[in-house]
């Protein structure tokens, strides 16, 4: 088992926010970070060393990862092979096998279901004939997903009657898909977990997640469930971590459905790396996600990720960030802005992290 000592460099695939994160959290420790990606984005500003370059340039790709310690990624769309090419020169955590198996919906919900975990009941879609039968079969409404590159609620279409079913296929252009029967959830909640090299594993409060138009709007600490849903939600996430052999952060989103439901618990999909709905940490807790990841690539001991705070995330989404003077004007709030130029609907240019007195446990 390897540890990285301080001043060893970290490799990341992927420049967005959640590399530039990660970079921070990095330099925080004494390590250094090489971005990889294929445009210039927010982890540049912050990192040691950045390249642009293609994805699908293996042998670019290889000579950034001979030039790093460990590779890890802040996308879970990173190509397979790009990872594989990483992996034949230097350690890439968490795995190929996680890539694998989050960048397809129906890959990732027979992994699950395979582990007996619920998951929402699905089938797989190729055809208008198996679409007709799997709408039959699972009832209506229903969400055709494509299985693969839909985030944000893209690549879906909600299925309300037998009327749609004639046009649902074009509008995912025929992709190969997932129908999924829907879940009649209270709210949604994610487990984020912390795998270490070692196999220890620990993990944040829960937090509530809210969307809107498709994308996160807040995620809030403590979530309202039980601490008996808290344990049985870390279980499931602590389970799909270890069967991945993962190491770093995983999260896992889920639906609760409420404590009398037959099942309280539903996955909806994992993230292999940090996310959205951990970004409170950076605020809340004594170790963020971020550094908790690097820790784990790195192979050193995992942080407490023990909460000092309850706390609300909120995206700045677009326009939002025009309110970055009066949002640096709250008290208790961490702000944090990702310094892309240009405040395009949908897009995420920050958050607001404010922090409020503990209420539980
Ligand atoms: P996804 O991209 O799969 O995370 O879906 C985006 C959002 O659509 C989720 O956060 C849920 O709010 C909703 N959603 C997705 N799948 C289902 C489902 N099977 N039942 C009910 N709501 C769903």
């Amino acid at each position: 088992m390897s540890v990285l000592p301080p001043g060893s460099t970290i490799g990341i695939l992927g420049g967005g926010q959640l590399g530039r994160m990660l970079a921070m959290a990095a330099a925080r420790l004494g390590l250094k970070c090489h971005i990889y990606s294929d445009t210039s984005g927010p982890a540049f500003d912050v990192a040691a060393k950045s390249t642009v370059g293609a994805y699908e340039d293996l042998a670019a790709v290889r000579r950034f990862a001979e030039g790093v310690d460990v590779v890890t990624y802040e996308f879970e769309n990173v190509p397979c092979e790009t990872a594989r090419a990483a992996e034949a020169v230097t350690p890439v955590r968490p795995g190929v096998k996680a890539l694998e198996v989050a960048q397809d919906r129906l890959v990732e919900k027979q992994f699950i279901a395979a582990l007996g975990i619920p998951v929402a009941p699905f089938a797989d879609i190729d055809s208008d004939a198996s679409l007709a039968s799997a709408a039959a079969t699972l009832g209506l409404p229903a969400i055709l997903k494509t299985r693969r590159l839909g985030y944000d609620g893209k690549g879906q279409v909600r299925l309300a009657s037998t009327t749609g079913l004639t046009t649902a296929r074009s509008e995912i252009h025929g992709a190969p898909a997932i129908l999924e029967g829907m879940v009649g959830f209270e709210i949604e909640i994610s487990v984020l977990v912390v795998r270490g090299i070692d196999g220890e594993m620990c993990f944040y409060d829960v937090p509530h997640n809210t969307h809107a138009h498709g994308i996160l709007d807040t995620s809030s600490v403590p979530a309202p469930i039980s601490a008996c849903a808290r344990a049985r939600a870390e279980e499931m996430a602590g389970r799909i971590a270890a069967a991945l052999g993962y190491v770093g952060v995983l999260a896992v989103e889920m639906f609760y459905c409420g404590e009398t439901a037959p099942e309280p618990l539903i996955i909806n999909e994992i993230a292999p790396r940090v996310h959205n709905s951990g970004h409170w940490t950076t605020d809340a807790c004594a170790v963020s996600q971020f550094e908790n990841h690097i820790r784990a690539v790195a192979g050193w001991p995992l942080g407490a990720t023990t909460r000092h705070s309850d706390a609300v995330m909120t995206n700045l989404i677009g326009a939002d960030v025009e309110a970055w003077q009066r949002l640096a004007a709250e008290p208790a709030a961490g702000l944090h802005l990702y310094g892309k130029h240009e405040p395009r609907p949908g897009r995420k240019m920050g958050h607001i992290t404010r922090l409020k007195t503990k209420s539980q446990g």
